[in-house]
């Protein structure tokens, strides 16, 4: 018997459109290698059509709404989202193999609070302020209006809750989105679209096209969207930068992460250790901001080596529907094969695995890679320096903190990182010399109200707190002489 979920129609103009196009997108499951599922794959002409909806939503109505009519709107999209949050958990687990305890907070209940976030934080917001103007005298209201029509483009590592840090933003400000999910993981957003549909969100408030790279590009180059959201690669930020630049047209651009944790000779070794599980090797590694990179004083090199292995091979592998698994399937064969790929890479350039280095022996099937640890390397191996969005940590002993601060900055990325120490104020003075867009002191945590993003190849832009929804407004000064 069939145990495919079948999705025909897209999401557009508040409800279910027929694709305009022939093919679909399948929904592969990462546990078992089989199709679970498939969705259409939108058209040029379903892009087009859910650009005109947005269109539409944003002149007919949704950008003059007042901000306690749109937060209104946003707090029954959240309840509605809240009331199907482990259907969605337990469909992005399905997807892409997030252990589904994370996905319940990240992917179920998350998107749910970064609604009710915007929702509070656009009604305490004025749209218009006065000041006094200068040098001429007189008064200056400076208003903040809506940007207009957003294309906002998702990865599939954390495929609800990235579209949730634009959507929840954009429709505050007074936007309309057209969301793009990564073809990996387009099944979720249709519990996304169920719920705006019964919260009675506008038509064309919020639309949703699949596709991958091709209907992307369309979207992000369309004469009729105004600003673009982008979270995913570097390569891909960089072509989409491009197109923008070209266009004029406002970007932000959260891309791809190489962050170290930096252990300070205090640190406790235990303490420090456990807290990598997940500042490391969340979400199997899959994650952008992961402190990968662990670098260690030298004179307690071999300490941190044995007890970072022994973390590591001790984390539970398995299905990822098991409430007790830590490490899932990769979330695709592609990817599962490119990250063995940077393994292979690292034994190459002389790195040591003290752990893992492969597929796991007892599973037969599935895109499991072991969580596996690289000593014996310095910051210069290709492993240390490029993104491999997996379960892989490679240690780099230093010698004195200028070094290890050094050795953090040395790469083309900022985006995250981390400290480990017992004197947080040591931490914190550490934290300001790393170049990097956050920070955590031994820990790692997203604040919904304070900005995220990243700096050199990290990104443009932030997301999250009043930045992640200054950026989906455009300022004008209006002046009046006195
Ligand atoms: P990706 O760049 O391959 O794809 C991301 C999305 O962009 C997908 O929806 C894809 O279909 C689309 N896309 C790809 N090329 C495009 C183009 N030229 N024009 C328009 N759309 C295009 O990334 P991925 O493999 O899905 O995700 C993993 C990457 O995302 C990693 O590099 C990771 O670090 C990064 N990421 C960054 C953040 C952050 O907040 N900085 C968060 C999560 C993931």
């Amino acid at each position: 018997m069939s145990t495919e979920t079948v999705r025909t129609h897209l999401f557009i103009d508040g409800g279910w459109r027929e694709s305009a196009g022939t093919e679909t997108i399948p929904v592969i499951s990462p546990l078992t290698e089989e199709r679970i599922g498939s969705v259409p794959e939108a058209s040029v002409d379903d892009v087009d059509a859910a650009v005109a909806a947005a269109r539409a939503a944003y002149r007919s109505g949704w950008r003059d709404l007042s901000h306690a009519e749109r937060a209104a709107h946003l707090r029954r999209f959240a309840d509605e989202l809240e009331s199907r949050a482990e259907e969605r958990a337990r469909t992005v687990t399905s997807e892409n193999g997030m252990p589904i305890a994370l996905a319940r907070f990240a992917e179920g209940q998350a998107p749910v609070q970064l609604l009710r976030y915007y929702a509070d934080l656009i009604e305490a917001t004025p749209a218009e302020e006065e000041r006094t103007s200068t040098p001429l005298p007189g008064t200056t209201i400076v208003r903040r209006e809506p940007v207009g029509v957003v294309g906002a483009i998702a990865p599939w590592n954390f495929p609800a809750v990235l579209s949730m840090f634009k959507i929840a933003p954009a429709l505050a400000a007074g936007c309309t989105v057209v969301l793009k999910p990564s073809p990996e993981t387009s099944a979720d957003s249709y519990v996304l679209a169920e719920a705006a549909i019964a919260a009675g969100l506008p038509s064309g408030v919020l639309n949703i096209v699949n596709g991958g790279t091709e209907i992307g590009q369309y979207l992000v180059a369309h004469p009729q969207v105004d600003k673009v959201a982008f979270t995913g690669s570097t390569a891909a930020g960089r072509q989409i930068g491009r197109v923008c630049g070209e266009l004029i047209r406002p970007v932000t651009l959260e891309l791809g992460g190489k962050s170290s944790a930096l252990i300070l000779d205090d640190a406790d070794l235990e303490q420090t250790v456990a807290g990598l599980a997940s500042a490391s090797l969340l979400n199997s590694g899959q994650t952008c901001y992961m402190s990968t990179r662990i670098l260690v004083p030298e004179s307690r090199y071999d300490n941190y080596v044995d007890a970072i292995t022994a973390m590591s091979s001790s984390l539970p592998i398995g299905d990822p529907m098991d409430e007790n698994v830590a490490v899932g399937p990769l979330a695709s064969e592609r990817h599962r094969n490119r990250v063995l790929s940077m393994i292979d890479r690292g034994r190459n350039d002389g790195g040591t695995v003290t752990t893992g280095g492969g597929r796991p022996a007892d599973f037969d099937r599935g895109f499991f890679v072991e969580p596996t640890v690289f000593a014996g390397i310095d910051n210069s191996a290709s492993i240390a320096r490029e993104e491999i969005f997996g379960p892989v940590l490679t240690v780099i002993a230093y010698d004195g903190l200028d070094e290890a601060i050094s050795i953090a900055n040395d790469s083309s990325y900022g985006l995250g990182g981390t400290v480990w120490t017992t004197d947080p104020d040591r931490g914190v003075d550490v934290a300001r010399r790393v170049e990097t867009g956050s920070f955590g002191v031994n820990y790692y945590n997203l604040d919904w109200g304070s900005p995220f993003g990243g700096v050199k190849e990290s990104g443009v832009g932030r997301e999250l707190g009043p930045e992640g929804l200054a950026a989906y407004q455009s300022l004008k000064s209006i002046f009046l002489p006195a």
